[in-house]
């Protein structure tokens, strides 16, 4: 048996490169669609050719609403909806996933990228595990580290496939466009790209397999914003003490515990922003 999970976000698919293509009710949302479909099905179909026995698609874009069901390969099972304990990794504490892939990722809150940033589309600057800048794709790897699951796959823009370097050296990556500027990009036809992603897949499955999941340790997490009061705002939840007028930090014993804490800040953070003002 080999199962596989796939975190499906979305500003990193083929064809996305500004809001509104990815932003539910919208038409350009509703255009690229059938795009993120695309290239998830091209990763199950490489999943399936590299071995796997399951894939689950764990939808992980804003509504976590995305995805074609209707289109979607009929080998995988779709996860739609949101308000899920692990976010853009549930399913993996399950602790029974040999493999995840991170599709559709993006580059984090300060980073050279695509539509960068960190769970909020804005207002954050930039979140650090013990010390290390981290987007949404070390970050997630952290949590499925803990579970015995290793990265095997992911896709998204060319500096998406560099940061991926960085904590999950050996996982095919695939850029299915270039950054030109956080709202540009060059990008590949979906043909092109999922004949790329299919044949990346293949080869991820052959890494898929129980590891020995990381012993829990405590973490230190800062996180940066873009103004002083969503710092202050982010204080009440437990734990959470503002460290500078712009940043706060909280500790936590393992990153299970560290990425929920981390949701409810930004959940806290995003009732606080102003539209003017930020
Ligand atoms: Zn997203």
């Amino acid at each position: 048996m080999t199962r596989i999970l796939i975190s499906a976000d979305m500003e990193g698919a083929t064809g996305v490169t500004w809001p509104g293509d990815c932003l539910p009710g919208t038409p350009g949302w509703e255009r690229c669609r059938p795009l993120l479909t695309s290239d998830v099905n091209a990763a199950v179909a490489g999943f399936f050719d590299g071995g796997a026995t399951s894939v689950l698609v764990n939808e992980a874009h804003m509504t976590m609403r995305n995805l074609l069901l209707e289109q979607l390969d009929d080998r995988a099972e779709l996860l739609t909806g949101r308000h899920k304990e692990l976010s853009m990794v549930e399913g993996v504490q399950r602790g029974d996933v040999d493999g995840i892939a991170f599709l559709a990722y993006h580059t984090g809150a300060g980073e050279e990228g695509v539509l960068a940033h960190t769970y909020l589309g804005n207002s954050l600057t930039g979140v650090f595990v013990d010390g290390v800048r981290a987007g949404e794709g070390l970050l997630n790897a952290l949590v499925a580290a803990e579970f015995g699951t290793p990265v095997v796959l992911v896709t998204g823009d060319d500096r998406t496939c560099a940061d991926a370097r960085g904590y999950a050296p050996e996982a095919p990556a695939v850029a299915v466009k270039d950054y030109v500027s956080r709202y540009a990009a060059v990008c590949r036809t979906p043909a092109r790209t999922a004949a790329d992603i299919r044949a990346a897949a293949a080869r991820g499955a052959a890494l898929a397999g129980r590891r020995e999941p990381e012993p829990p340790r405590p973490r230190r997490v800062e996180i940066e914003f873009d103004a002083e009061h969503l710092a202050g705002a982010a204080t009440v939840v437990p734990g959470v003490e503002q460290t500078a007028p712009r940043r706060v930090a909280y500790t936590a014993p393992d990153m299970y515990e560290g990425i929920r804490c981390f949701k409810a800040v930004t959940t806290v953070v995003s009732a606080a922003v102003e539209e003017w003002y930020g």
